[in-house]
């Protein structure tokens, strides 16, 4: 059996699933929030919730880097890109598939594309890369969302820009952390009794970068890899960790996350990035939990040439329950729109869009609660 098996292994995962049974008999509910699209779609594909014990509830709260990116972001980015073109400056913006199509008030970045501005899907950073060496007339810019799985990527890839002083490449940042935001959700009233952390964010942070949570607020952790073993061995741990009255964290993904995490990925981060206060779609302004380029080097952020104005605009659609589904507090199926006036081929919010948002993959899963 190799490594992953098994954590697909269907006779320990329905052992797991008695012992869960068997730990949370004569709790009141408790309730398990995880911030991570892969871990939902690993829980709605493999339909753990239908098979917990009706007391034990997991939440999904903000585990989509694209779905949380503020719509005032992709606005000011698209006004760039007009203002560029009207100056004479054709510049190539680049950016990840899901985000490409995430709705706004003014239109997606698909739609500007189709005004014939040059937009290029990309499956990393390092695409862009290419493209801006392959094009060292034009300015290339990529719009980058993401956790601090993402950023990891873009501040090595800064890193060799700089070295290579390859002028032509910049990048929009909209990278946002973790951590904070789970604390905001928890001073904002999320009442969750424990947190499963995301696997891909926890190999750069390590075991280190959740301690405050609980530290601060007794809420227990386990740090979890994907597959459904994992998942189920997560709430499992987490149930007797609320039984026994205990705030701890474990670390379930020993496979790939160390205590101190990816400490060379930590110092590039910090070595580009400063952390600021940040707005997040539907969730409002969270503390110290956005990442902008440092000052030394703003030459590599577009805001620096183009800043235009850009209006307050509503970050959703009437009716859209995103905020509440990032909040932890509803799940699509809530949503009167989903699955009627909102699928993933005529998205009314974020949610709908990206590959990591909670109602594209409740719909694609035909998951009904
Ligand atoms: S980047 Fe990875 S860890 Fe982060 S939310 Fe997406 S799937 Fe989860
Ligand atoms: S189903 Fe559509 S409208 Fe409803 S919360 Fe999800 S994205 Fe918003």
């Amino acid at each position: 059996m190799g490594t992953l098996d098994k954590f697909r292994d269907r006779e320990l995962a329905q052992k797991i699933v008695k012992k869960i049974h068997e730990e949370a008999k004569g709790l009141d509910e408790v309730r398990f929030m995880h911030v991570c699209g892969t871990h939902e779609d690993t829980v709605t594909r493999t339909g753990i919730r239908s098979l917990l014990p009706e007391n034990v509830k997991i939440l999904s709260g903000p585990g989509c880097p694209v779905c949380i990116t503020p719509v005032e972001d992709i606005v000011k980015m698209m006004e760039i890109m007009r203002q560029a073109y009207e100056e004479g400056d054709r510049i190539i913006m680049t950016t990840f598939g899901d985000m490409y199509k995430i709705p706004t008030p003014r239109g997606s970045f698909a739609d500007l594309k189709s005004e014939g501005y040059d937009i290029r899907v990309v499956y990393s950073i390092y695409d862009t890369y290419r493209i801006a060496k392959e094009n060292p007339d034009r300015t290339v810019v990529h719009f980058s969302p993401g956790f601090e799985t993402t950023t990891a990527p873009a501040a090595g890839m800064l890193n060799v820009v700089a070295q290579e002083e390859l002028e032509n490449f910049k990048i929009y940042s909209v990278h946002r952390l973790t951590p904070p935001a789970v604390e905001v959700l928890i001073k904002q009233g999320t009442r969750f009794h424990g947190l499963i952390d995301p696997g891909h964010v926890s190999v750069i942070i390590g075991v280190k970068g959740w301690e405050p949570i609980t530290e601060k607020y007794g809420v227990p952790q386990v740090i979890a890899g994907f597959e459904p073993v994992d998942m189920l061995l997560a709430v499992l741990y987490l149930v007797r960790m609320v039984k026994a009255g205990e705030a701890k964290i474990i670390n379930e993904y020993t496979r790939s996350v160390k205590y101190e995490g990816n400490v060379v990925a930590q110092k590039l981060i910090d070595k580009f990035f400063e952390v600021k206060d940040a707005r997040w779609r539907a969730l409002g302004v969270m503390p110290k939990s956005g990442l902008e380029l440092r000052k030394e080097w703003k030459e590599l952020e577009i805001r620096t040439y183009y800043d235009p104005e850009v209006p307050k605009l509503p970050d959703l659609e009437k009716g859209c329950l995103c905020g509440a589904i990032l909040r932890g507090l509803a799940l699509p199926p809530q949503c009167p729109h989903f699955g009627k006036t909102c699928t993933p081929r005529h998205p009314i919010g974020p949610c709908m869009v990206s590959y990591e948002g909670t109602c594209s993959i409740f719909y694609k899963y035909g998951a009904l609660f």
